[in-house]
């Protein structure tokens, strides 16, 4: 397949020259094809989300085991009530507070939505973006696009279009090239189907913002699993029993191809263990690489390619940073990678989230 490559600059979404574009991304959604596309969060890899056949291309393009449903993305809170079914009053409430936003909620799945899209569940995930392009995107192609982020299955998420092109190209049939996007973690995830609300992936919108809405709100204790599935495994039924609840937080993630390891705790000891870790492997002759914050970065050894993620007293700084250092570690041919831990703040649990799973739960305490 050939893949398009088209550039919108997102403060320009709305000019007649850009909405050509869209009109024409919209038709190949429309037509049951493929584009990728730059939302607030992540780039997504899209599809028309009523269409089975559209979903199954998805999951095929990004090689992600077919029981890991998609996110339906709607351009208007009205469209809610056509992808789920008996949606409670806190949907509305936190629509209300954060669409469009970063924010996925787990609902009732509508019949309008095919399992496929669905990875086989009874219930659907879905979010209103707030990034322009996302949007105008969204109304072109029908008003409900099935994406998950447009990664290969196991990569970091992309957070820039040339990651897209690295990933997808021969995949989709359109890249729209947006730039880079703003956040650059996913969505936050919570479950609205049961009786207390759950948080399934921490993402921007943090629990206590959550907590405003909806008073009392859990996070899904599956989450700190000790290991994830690798995704050869997704046959179509994960086993169940005490991994995470989103059916993708159990699938191995983001991880680079170098061995990882993530360093936690005092910053004083962290720092010492990982100039440790670093002096080793360089006298292994292994390419060796830091991820580490703006205050600590001077403290490692020379030879070691020092990646500055952003401030310790920053997590959405570390959170932009974050999945494109873990491709340009695999692009400089890094064999052993150590990550500071970044703990401060609520953000951050969404940053560790990723982290973890990126080094696969080897994980140092100290
Ligand atoms: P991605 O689109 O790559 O950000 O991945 C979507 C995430 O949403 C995955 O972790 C999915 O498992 C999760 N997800 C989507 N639909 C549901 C659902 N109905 N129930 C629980 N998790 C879901
Ligand atoms: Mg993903």
């Amino acid at each position: 397949m050939e893949t398009e490559i088209v550039r919108i600059d997102p403060g320009r979404a709305r000019e007649p020259e850009s909405r050509e574009i869209l009109r024409r991304a919209g038709e190949i959604i429309k037509s049951g094809g493929l584009v990728a596309f730059p939302t607030e969060t992540v780039y997504g890899l899209g599809g028309n989300a009523l269409d089975a056949t559209a979903s199954r291309r998805i999951y095929a393009a990004k090689g992600r085991p077919s029981d890991n449903p998609l996110i339906v993305h709607i351009a208007e809170t009205a469209d809610l009530e056509r992808t789920a079914v008996e949606i409670p009053e806190s949907a509305y409430a936190l629509a209300a507070r954060f669409w469009p936003g970063p924010l996925t909620m787990i609902l009732k799945k509508h019949p309008d939505i095919p399992t496929e899209t669905t990875g086989g569940l009874d219930t659907v995930a879905v979010r209103f973006p707030s990034h322009p392009v996302a949007q105008e995107l969204i109304a072109a192609g029908g008003g409900f696009i099935a994406a998950p982020s447009a990664n290969r299955s196991g990569r970091p998420s992309p957070t820039t279009a040339a990651h897209c092109i690295e990933d997808l190209t021969g995949q989709v049939n359109m890249i729209i090239d947006g730039g880079e996007v703003g956040i650059g973690v996913e969505s936050s995830i919570v479950d609205l189907t049961e009786e207390k609300p759950v948080i399934l992936r921490p993402g921007y919108i943090t629990p206590s913002m959550l907590r405003e809405v909806l008073g009392e709100v859990e996070t899904d204790p599956g989450l700190d699993a000790a290991a994830d599935l690798p995704p050869e495994a997704g046959s179509g039924n994960v086993p169940a029993g005490p991994g995470p609840k989103a059916p993708g937080m159990r699938y191995r993630h983001y991880a680079p191809q170098g061995s990882m390891l993530l360093v936690t705790g005092d910053e004083a000891a962290m720092v010492e263990r990982i100039r440790q870790e670093t002096a080793q492997a360089l006298a292994q002759g292994k390419r060796t690489a830091v991820i580490a914050s703006r205050e600590t970065a001077d403290a490692y050894p020379g030879g070691v390619r020092v990646f500055v993620a952003g401030s310790r007293h920053d997590p959405a700084e570390v959170a932009h940073h974050l999945f494109g250092i873990l491709r340009a570690c695999d692009e400089e041919g890094m064999e052993m990678i150590c990550a500071e831990g970044f703990e401060e703040g609520e953000l951050s649990r969404a940053v560790m989230n990723r982290l973890e799973k990126a080094c696969g739960h080897n994980i140092v305490r100290v």
